[in-house]
């Protein structure tokens, strides 16, 4: 007889809930009588309720989970995102004019004998389409606020990549439904206490509720406590403060005014002096929030921002402040714990990439869990994944940050070398003659892309100069056509596409 396994999931957010959603799917819990997914929630410790962004390997994840994309957008308030639009990051305001670029989700136009970004490059300043805007029709799609798919398009499937915007709280309700349903038992208790063996592995857990809990794998998922990983294990974090200087966040909801308003199908990021704001359309309503480094200005001051953001007639939103330490821990799986979601650590939510890590973190654990014996060699690899991932990812939140031409020290103090990443200072130093490109990154442990690198770079004014090599792009005029060919295939989007309201309410509309 196959011995008992028993997995056992400590907290009830989004992280302890796609982890147990998506074990039992990929272990087969329900066809597997031996073994057991449990997860463990405090009654009386709230989830974190925030993160409202996501990024396009959702529809995979739910999709796999089985959870049907329209349902999932009705329960979940949710809206679809096509990439980033920043604003004011490149320079600050000057006359109440505003900079701005899009970071679209879609890769740039590929062709197979003709890369197009050398020539983007090669064209004068003064007249060329700002990047994202030459080199993909989303951008304009996205401007125009239309959505990537029509109603009738397969779920999770459409003509442009996008993800979602969703309320956090109403996610890890419906993931709690779908693990449920695939077998994964559910207890309310809170740990009180995380007893060691002798080598220093979990040997059991104590609740209020239930008394003692034993497992075969504690799966850590009780957000920035980390209570078994950080308190139990004494596993440190490593700390990235004097890279990415950002430490809290204020976050309010909006109602939506006018619902028949022109609906955004991108999140609005807007630099200001000391950070920047989120602005997130859900249906129904709008999460705005305020990341900003506590080191450069006051609470009092990022509330001021806030709400001058907001506008007038919402003097009185309630804000909620989030404190944070910027960093991740180094070993993330300690013989029998493995931490996921906030407890493995967080940087900051530029770009959304909260959820992307939990995605990456349970893909490796349902792949590399052992059948039985030690699990030193499976989470040393573990280690070394996650900690690369999290490295790269710094990396690129950086490059938004040291590129700007804002005067703000917050700004100056970004654009430090002392702050910057050696290897992202050596790459920077190679881009300024040639651009990024797909041997730059080991694709394993990236979650960004080279085009994702080239989107923020020319968006922010970044200059790679081919001017020595121009005759070695001979090609202009067979790149003018592309160009021109990307600019028509945007027209007929624009004709083609619905507007993004449209087809939310028409999703809304199935019952
Ligand atoms: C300001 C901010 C903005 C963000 N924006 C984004 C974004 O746009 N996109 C994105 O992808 N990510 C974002 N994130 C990250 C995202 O919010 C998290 O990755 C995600 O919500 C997962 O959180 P979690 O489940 O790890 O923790 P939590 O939601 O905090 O859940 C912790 C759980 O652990 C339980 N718990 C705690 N202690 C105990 C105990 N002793 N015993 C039992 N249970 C316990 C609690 O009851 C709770 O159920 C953002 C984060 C912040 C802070």
């Amino acid at each position: 007889m196959t011995p008992k396994r028993r997995l056992l999931i400590v907290g009830g957010g989004t992280a302890g809930w796609l982890t147990a959603a998506y074990l039992a799917k990929a272990l087969k819990l329900s066809e597997r009588s031996h073994l057991e997914v449990t997860v463990l929630e405090s009654p009386d410790i709230s989830i974190v309720g925030v993160g409202e962004g996501t990024f396009p390997t959702i529809r995979t994840t739910l999709q796999f989970l089985g959870i049907d994309e329209g349902r999932f957008i009705r329960e979940t308030s949710a809206t679809l995102k096509q990439g980033i639009r920043f604003t004011d990051w490149a320079y600050a305001p000057i006359d109440g004019r505003h900079h701005q670029f899009f970071h679209p989700f879609e890769a740039p136009f590929y062709a197979e004998d003709l890369n197009l970004v050398p020539y983007w490059l090669l064209q004068d300043e003064a007249g060329r389409r700002p990047f994202a805007q030459a080199m993909t029709l989303q951008a304009r799609v996205a401007e125009a606020q239309r959505a990537p798919k029509r109603a009738g398009e397969a779920p999770y499937a459409a003509p442009l990549n996008y993800a979602y915007h969703f309320d956090a709280l109403k996610l890890a309700k419906l993931l709690a439904e779908r693990a449920r349903q695939l077998g994964v038992q559910h207890l309310m208790g809170t740990v009180t206490d995380v007893a060691l063996t002798p080598s220093g592995a979990i040997a059991h857990l104590d609740t209020a509720q239930h008394g003692r809990f034993e497992a075969d794998l504690y799966i850590d998922c009780t957000g920035f406590r980390a209570e078994l990983i950080g308190r139990g294990l004494g596993s440190g974090l490593k700390s990235v403060r004097h890279q990415l200087f950002a430490d809290r966040a204020l976050a309010c909801k909006l109602p939506c005014s006018d619902p028949d308003a022109p609906m955004e199908s991108c999140t609005i990021a807007t630099a200001h002096e000391a950070g920047w704001l989120w602005e997130i359309g859900l249906n129904g309503s709008r999460g705005v929030g305020c990341v900003y480094s506590s080191s450069h200005i006051s609470d009092e001051r990022a509330a001021e921002i806030l709400r001058g953001y907001c506008g007038p007639g919402h003097e009185d939103a309630p804000l909620r402040s989030i404190p944070f330490a910027p960093g991740y821990r180094e070993q993330q799986w300690v013989k029998n714990c493995v931490a996921v979601g906030l407890s493995a650590g967080f940087l900051e939510p530029l770009e959304a990439t909260g959820l992307v890590l939990i995605e990456a973190a349970v893909g490796m654990i349902a792949e590399m869990l052992p059948h039985s014996g030690p699990m030193e060699a499976p989470a040393r690899r573990f280690n070394e994944l996650m900690a690369a991932r999290f490295e790269n990812i710094i990396h690129f939140l950086k490059l938004h940050y040291c590129l700007s031409q804002r005067p703000e020290p917050f700004w100056r103090d970004n654009a430090a070398r002392s702050s910057i990443p050696d290897r992202l200072a050596g790459l920077l130093e190679e881009w300024t003659l040639r651009p990024p490109g797909r041997f730059d990154f080991l694709l394993d442990t990236e979650t960004f892309a080279f085009f994702n690198y080239q989107y923020i770079l020319y968006g922010m004014g970044f200059r790679t100069d081919l001017s020595a090599g121009r005759d070695d792009f001979p090609q202009s005029e067979d790149a003018n056509k592309l160009f021109a060919k990307i600019q028509r295939f945007a027209e007929r989007a624009l004709a083609d596409l619905p507007s993004h309201r449209t087809l939310i309410q028409q999703i809304n509309a199935v019952r």
